[in-house]
């Protein structure tokens, strides 16, 4: 019999995992496989912690394979290279997976299906990861929207809660097929354990999550983001059970969809602002202040306690990521494309949409972003975020000591200097 492959990516699980359960229902003889993309890899450092987490997950699936008869079959290289390789070597119907809308994985997936294709295999690709998905949710005239609000308005009034159900596999295990593949540890991938660990989510927090969610001292948040990243949890699942509970985290959801058809459909927001006419901005790009942000050494408390939590752990509170992403562009003036860099080699749920979308939304320069000329007062949102300032303390452990750096720049003048540098950008432009 023929084998059909599932191959898992950012869908790091078997229930409600739409591309698995096409698969099982088209074929007796599913064989599933990960493969560690050395493009990506590469890029790492050796104690990547979301390799780590990863292979933590594969090791979960491998077990639960396990209890089918079958086994995860694990492959690191160039994704094109494993397949050409396995298509040539095996007796091979289809190769099945689940859509990925970054750019670099669009294009691997059209390599991919190129080669399968010349061989007469066919290459089956689903929507997972979201509720809807590229042209789905667009303007009446077919234009994809820009504006977050109108978006999450269409999104709602298209939702229909019977046709996004959690999608289950039970009845269907039998068609896996036995198997019995080897597990390679994490050094046998060519990395190294470290203490950085994504952490549990929690969907506790959703029903006061409105009341709770801005303050950074509070476990208020689900810490979804990593499991939304690689796929530990189902879209639908989630939206299933949270959808009647709170309106505002739901909303928080329609956001990561809304920034994913934003990098859909206008990909030149990974190099370019949104809005182009900000690229014009003369940015100080000072390679010290660069360095006090990113160690969390600028003076100011709740800059530098998200900028430690993230060092520290790979997470950082959502509130405290736009105080510390609007003080990197406009009290430093530094390009918003370092912090969006750091941030991505540091976020343990680091996804190109929500940074890049995020990043530019704090620049300024993305679709539907502050305003160039509202600057956060780091000092007043800590005021009002942490008033007790029970999160600094966690992380700035030195505050209260001589040590503890001064104010990088006093925030009136970086304001001011802000608001001028932008404003010539834009006259230079030809915008105002
Ligand atoms: P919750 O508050 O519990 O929200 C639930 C889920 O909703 C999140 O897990 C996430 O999937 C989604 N969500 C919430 N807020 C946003 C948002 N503003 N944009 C898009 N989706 C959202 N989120 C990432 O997943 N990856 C990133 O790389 C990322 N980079 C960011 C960079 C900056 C500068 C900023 C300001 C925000 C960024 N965010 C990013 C969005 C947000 O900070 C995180 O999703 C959130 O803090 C994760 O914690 P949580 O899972 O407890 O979130």
């Amino acid at each position: 019999m023929s084998t059909t492959y599932f191959w898992f990516r950012r869908d790091l699980r078997l229930s409600d995992n739409v591309g698995l359960k096409n698969a099982l229902e088209a074929s007796k003889s599913v064989q599933c496989i990960f493969i560690f993309d050395e493009h990506i890899l590469n890029e790492l450092a050796i104690d990547d912690a979301r390799v780590q987490f990863i292979h933590e997950e594969l090791t979960k699936l491998q077990s639960e394979l396990n209890q089918f008869g079958s086994s995860l079959r694990i492959e690191k290289g160039v994704p094109s290279d494993v397949w050409r390789k396995i298509i040539s070597e095996e007796n091979i119907s289809a190769i099945y997976t689940n859509k990925d809308y970054e750019p670099y994985a669009r294009k691997r997936d059209g390599e991919v299906r190129d080669i399968a294709e010349e061989k007469n295999v066919r290459f089956e690709r689903f929507k997972d990861q979201v509720i809807f998905e590229e042209g789905e949710i667009t303007k009446d005239d077919g234009l994809p929207y820009t504006v977050y609000t109108p978006f999450k308005n269409k999104w709602l009034a298209t939702f229909k809660p019977a046709e996004h159900m959690p999608y289950s596999i039970d009845g269907l295990t039998d068609n896996f097929k036995p198997s019995a593949y080897t597990f390679p540890s994490l050094s046998a991938i060519g990395f190294e354990p470290t203490v950085i660990k994504v952490q549990p989510f929690t969907l506790d927090t959703v029903a006061n999550y409105d009341k709770t969610r801005d303050f950074p001292a509070t476990d208020g948040t689900s810490y979804l983001s990593p499991h939304l990243r690689f796929g530990t949890i189902g879209i639908r699942a989630l939206v299933h059970k949270t959808r009647t509970v709170n309106a505002v985290f739901l909303s928080e959801l329609i956001w990561r969809e809304f920034f994913m058809q934003i990098l859909y459909h206008f990909p030149k927001v990974v190099h370019q602002s949104f809005r182009i006419k900000y690229d014009r901005i003369e940015w100080r790009n000072d390679p010290a202040e660069f360095k006090a942000w990113c160690d969390g050494k600028t003076g100011y408390p709740m800059v530098d306690a998200g900028m430690r939590q993230l060092n520290e752990t790979g997470y950082m509170h959502n509130r405290v990521r736009m105080v510390v992403a609007s003080f990197l562009c406009k009290h430093l003036l530094i390009d918003w494309r370092w912090g969006e860099a750091y941030f991505a080699q540091k976020l343990l749920d680091y996804d190109l949409s929500a940074n890049n979308g995020n990043w530019q939304w704090a620049a300024g320069t993305g679709c539907d972003a502050a305003p160039y000329f509202r600057v956060f007062n780091p000092e007043a949102q800590l005021k009002k975020f942490d008033p007790k300032g029970i999160y600094i303390r966690k992380w700035v452990k030195d505050l209260d000591e001589l040590t503890y750096p001064k104010p990088i720049v006093e925030h009136a003048f970086a304001r001011l200097r802000a608001l001028e540098v932008y404003k010539k950008g834009l006259e230079e432009s030809g915008a105002l």
